[in-house]
């Protein structure tokens, strides 16, 4: 095993050897995944031929017949089964992800695995609830009711990114499932491995044949799959691609849900414990080596505590270890791709050409066996129009910047075509709760980052290029539904707005409405047909 990389060792820049290249197909059509952490053959898995996606596709369609017949209790029985089986595999699976992604061994625990054996179970007792018809009150019609339903979609068909190579589709996986529907994922050509193993545990719980699809291949099978007869696409990638996977959407009629790019800011307050604001900036910064939709990338800083706040996190970011990622003691893995490297390189070159200084990191290394890793850095100086501060950069960079006024903070925070996620380090709870009104962002987190991604009661999701809709929660949840309505008779009231229409009959709804709207008698019209 590799000794990992020290950050004083210096390794030159190079490109990536040649040899097939990491999620490019072989001449015998199958993708072969290399370990960005060590630059070895992981293994290979065939490319899905056209025929083959649609197949898939009706086999899941045929399989949630049945699945959709049985009871939340039944369905959870299965679901339940497979987070025991994960949590006694953690191990194997933890190895495995590691390999195929480059994250660190407790990455690939935290970030992977707990989070869908939490999520799981979350929705394995709680989908029953989630899902339950819900009552609407008629305020002009009392005499009838009304229901929501919730029934399953159908095929869920989920295309997902290599980052999160298992947590992403299988945590959006587990709750359509037990919504009720089947699922068809097409995983990242350059993360293609982890949905076998997850496909072949789910079967080992008990999951029918067929209901858990997996289809391979690149970015062509992706749009076939989205064309092959599935009733709702959930999409995690870039803003590019989801633009596209949008258009595929609308020509075959079905709704789908986009988790797109962030450039997510951090403001911290003078007031913020310094200490505390460091150390989770630090990990939102370089979890996963900032390969996180979610990442801290752009960090306003309150000028009176810029000086300690920036020393502090460059110490931190100096005292990560770094290297083969499969292991215990290394803080920081591995870039799964090297076209991100090269967006990185990219974004580094032309902040330090315009003027920002490195006070942490900045080195990229690719052994000669094609192992890649960007160091945690920390900059300064760094300016509003920088791509580093404008693009997603998906790399362990953290531009610090500094601010004066709290006005000035929020502008700048807001000012970005994204809006995923915002962090807010302050003491005050209030003063948290009163800037999260202002930062326009999907989630906004007080004094943390990145976790509640992991916390499978709330809503994941953006707003502007960050996407449309959200996974996870109810929300998530019963957007893997078709809502019917259901309008249900109480008392025979003789109508009075039908057939044969008269003056008299106009002349009376006027007066109804009027006396109602006009009033407010509507409540005691509700309360004279007692409640519902
Ligand atoms: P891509 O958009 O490149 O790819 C995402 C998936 O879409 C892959 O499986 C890809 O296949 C597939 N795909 C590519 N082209 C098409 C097409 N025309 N039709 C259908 N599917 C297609 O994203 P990355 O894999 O590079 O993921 C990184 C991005 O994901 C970042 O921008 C990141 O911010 C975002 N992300 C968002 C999250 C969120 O929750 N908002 C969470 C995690 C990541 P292939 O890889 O084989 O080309």
């Amino acid at each position: 095993m590799a000794e990992p990389v020290a950050h004083n060792e210096s390794v030159k820049s190079r490109p990536t050897p040649s040899r097939p290249q990491q999620g490019a197909i072989t001449p015998q059509g199958t993708l072969a995944v290399y370990e960005p952490g060590s630059g070895k053959l992981l293994g290979e898995v065939r490319v899905s031929t056209a025929a083959q996606v649609r197949e898939t596709v009706q086999s899941a369609k045929a399989a949630q017949t049945e699945w959709a017949r049985k009871s939340f209790a039944e369905r959870r029985e299965v679901l339940l089964r497979f987070k025991d089986l994960l949590l006694q595999r953690a191990d194997e699976f933890c190895d495995h992800i590691s390999r195929e992604n480059g994250k660190t061994r407790n990455e690939s625990l935290f970030m992977e695995v707990l989070p869908v054996a939490d999520a799981t179970a979350w929705y394995a007792n709680n989908a029953r609830k989630l899902l339950k018809d819900e009552k609407i009150s008629l305020h002009m019609f009392p005499h009838k009711k009304s229901y929501l339903r919730f029934y399953p979609r159908g095929a869920i068909g989920i295309i997902s990114p290599w980052n999160y190579p298992f947590s992403i589709p299988t945590g959006d996986a587990v709750a359509a499932l037990m919504a009720g529907n089947a699922v068809v994922v097409k995983p990242s050509e350059f993360t293609p491995i982890i949905m076998e193993k997850t496909r072949a545990l789910l079967e080992e719980a008990g999951l029918p044949r067929g209901l858990f699809g997996v289809v391979q291949g690149k970015g062509d099978v992706g749009a076939e799959l989205i064309k092959a007869g599935v009733n709702m696409i959930v999409f995690t990638g870039s803003v590019a691609t989801g633009k596209k996977v949008n258009v595929g959407a609308a020509e075959q009629m079905i709704p789908c849900v986009l988790e797109l790019g962030g450039k997510d800011p951090a403001i911290v307050l003078p007031d913020a414990d310094i200490d505390t604001a460091a150390k989770k900036i630090a990990w939102g910064a370089f979890a996963n080596s900032g390969q996180t939709c979610a990442s801290v990338e752009r960090v306003y800083v309150h000028e009176s505590i810029a000086k300690p706040f920036t020393e502090k996190v460059a110490e931190l970011a100096r005292n990560l270890r770094q290297g083969e990622p499969n292991r215990h003691d290394v803080d920081v893995g591995a870039m799964t791709t090297q076209a991100q490297v090269d967006i990185i390189k990219r974004h580094l070159d032309e902040a330090r050409a315009r003027g920002a200084k490195i006070v942490a990191g900045g080195e990229i290394k690719v052994t000669p066996e094609g192992a890649r890793f960007v160091q945690p850095t920390v900059l300064t100086d760094t300016t509003q129009d920088m791509a580093i501060i404008r693009d997603e950069t998906f790399g362990p960079m953290l531009p610090v910047m500094t601010y004066r006024t709290l006005e000035e903070a929020v502008k700048l925070a807001n000012d970005s075509s994204y809006g995923l996620s915002a962090y807010v380090f302050t003491k005050s709870r209030a003063k948290a709760d009163e800037i999260a009104n202002q930062l326009i962002a999907g989630t906004v987190m007080h004094n943390d980052t990145l976790y509640t991604h992991a916390a499978p009661e709330t809503p994941w999701g953006g707003v502007k290029s960050s996407g449309l809709g959200r996974v996870h929660g109810k929300h998530g949840m019963r957007d893997f539904c078709e809502v019917r309505h259901v309008n249900l008779e109480r008392v025979n009231f003789p109508a009075f707005w039908y057939y044969p229409y008269s003056r008299k009959a106009w002349s009376t709804g006027l007066r109804v409405y009027r006396t109602l709207l006009g009033h407010g008698l509507s409540s005691k019209l509700k309360a004279l047909f007692g409640k519902h």
